[in-house]
């Protein structure tokens, strides 16, 4: 770096010239006012890095791609990883795994090609909560080489209401990617509770409607592609607070939300309607009101109240249904991370074998469906079964501990499960 003549000349820290009016050459000083930069060099500098710019970037994309066409899983694969953490719930991998692969082939082809044109295919997930939704969507995540986050909806409002702004979706996006933004650009959003962005009323104009119709205009610049501005630590925007700029064209958006109620409106349509979609023989088979979801239909979504933009933005639409006893069952013993096992693996750390007897898994799951927590409440219920063991074992000499019938029952009594779950 160039020094300065004397301590007293300020010059260029880069050419080491002073600064000079008559060439309108101007020294701008650091932060710590001891360093300086002049104008011309800026200048050139800026030019610099508009030549090269484009020609990292276009080697850096085709390095991606490069990566890419080796690493990419098939959808095959996808739901096989898929299967070791969630259960049941077919429909919805498939679906998942097809987006995610072609979310990987749209993203390697080439920019410049003038051929048909990958767009983009966002998914939206129906199911009630506590069926694997945000599940399947973490467990899709530590798969992926994209960035990925997930993003509740209910905290966003209107732009000037209290709430967080829509393009704060992407602060945590940008975060994941360490704010690089090209990569990005590349990842994949779950929204999270997208039902509760539903328009409220038939009647949007009577009241302000802050966080539906308006929200969800808002959420639709994004779905569709385009340039948004946004805020670097989220929260709401600050005039003063720079915005990094994101272009959503690629970014793959999955939402879920559990949409209590739409069942009615299913069977509404199913049963208005003569043709379409339900034979008799149909109707008959659906006995129970939740079997209906597997026949969602992007309509149902519109009586819901999201806009129809927004469902033209989210082609794929799918569906989890809800988990039975067996599934329940199956949820604490047979995912790779299951209930189960991380009980087994906390005291085998302590040198101490844990099983559950088979019938305190009935046990389990029984309390689960009679106090209708489904998948949620399981892990709870075991806890409440698990605490004193966990107190006092780690104190004791033995080797082995088996979580019998009487003593699941014993415990979970003594625990007032009831009294704290309501
Ligand atoms: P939601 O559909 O409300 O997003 P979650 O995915 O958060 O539900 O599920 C809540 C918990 O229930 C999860 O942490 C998981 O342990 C369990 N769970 C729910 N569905 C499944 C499933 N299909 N397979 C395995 N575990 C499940």
């Amino acid at each position: 770096m160039a020094k300065r003549k004397n301590e007293y000349e300020e010059v260029c820290a880069w050419c080491g010239r002073p600064g000079d009016a008559s060439q309108q050459r101007l020294l701008i000083p650091s932060g710590d006012q001891h360093e300086f930069i002049c104008t011309e060099c800026v200048e050139a500098m800026h030019e610099m890095i508009a030549d090269q710019f484009p020609k990292m970037r276009k080697k850096a994309d085709s390095d991606f791609r490069k990566k890419m066409k080796d690493n990419v899983p098939t959808p095959h694969q996808i739901k096989e990883f898929l299967d070791q953490y969630v259960i049941g719930q077919d429909d919805a991998k498939k679906y998942l795994s097809v987006a995610v692969y072609n979310h990987y082939k749209r993203l390697m082809q080439p920019k410049d090609a003038d051929d048909v044109d990958i767009e983009k295919s966002n998914i939206i997930i129906v199911g009630p909560t506590g069926t694997g939704k945000t599940l399947l969507a973490k467990t899709i995540a530590r798969q992926l080489d994209v960035p990925f986050t997930i993003v509740d909806a209910t905290v966003l409002t209107q732009a000037g209401y209290v709430g967080e702004d829509i393009e704060s979706l992407l602060t945590r996006l940008l975060q994941a990617a360490d704010y690089d933004v090209d990569k990005a650009q590349r990842g994949i959003v779950f929204i999270d509770e997208i039902d509760k962005i539903a328009r409220k009323g038939d009647n949007p104009s009577i009241t302000r409607d802050v966080s539906g119709e308006g929200v969800q205009q808002g959420l639709l610049k994004l779905l569709e592609g385009s340039i948004v501005n946004v805020p670097p630590q989220g929260g709401r925007k600050h005039p003063e607070q720079k915005m990094i700029p994101v272009d959503t064209k690629d970014i793959l958006f999955i939402c879920g939300g559990a949409f209590e109620g739409i069942e009615s409106k299913i069977a509404q349509r199913m049963n208005s309607h003569v043709v379409g979609y339900a034979t008799d023989a149909t109707r008959n088979r659906l006995k129970d009101k939740q079997d209906y979801l597997r026949y969602v239909a992007p309509q149902d979504l519109r009586s819901y109240g999201l806009i129809p933009e927004i469902i033209g933005r989210l082609p794929i639409l799918t569906h989890l249904t809800p988990l039975d006893r067996n599934a329940l069952l199956k949820v604490l013993t047979e995912p790779k991370n299951a209930i189960t096992r991380q009980y087994e693996k906390l005291f085998a750390m302590d040198g101490v074998k844990l099983t559950f007897a088979p019938e305190v898994l009935d046990f389990v799951v029984d309390k689960a469906i009679e106090y209708k927590l489904g998948a949620r409440g399981l892990r709870s219920i075991v806890e409440a079964i698990m605490v004193d063991a966990m107190f006092d074992i780690p104190s004791m000499k033995v080797k082995e501990f088996e979580v019998t019938l009487d003593y699941a029952k014993k415990k979970f009594e003594a625990a007032h499960f009831e009294a704290a779950s309501v």
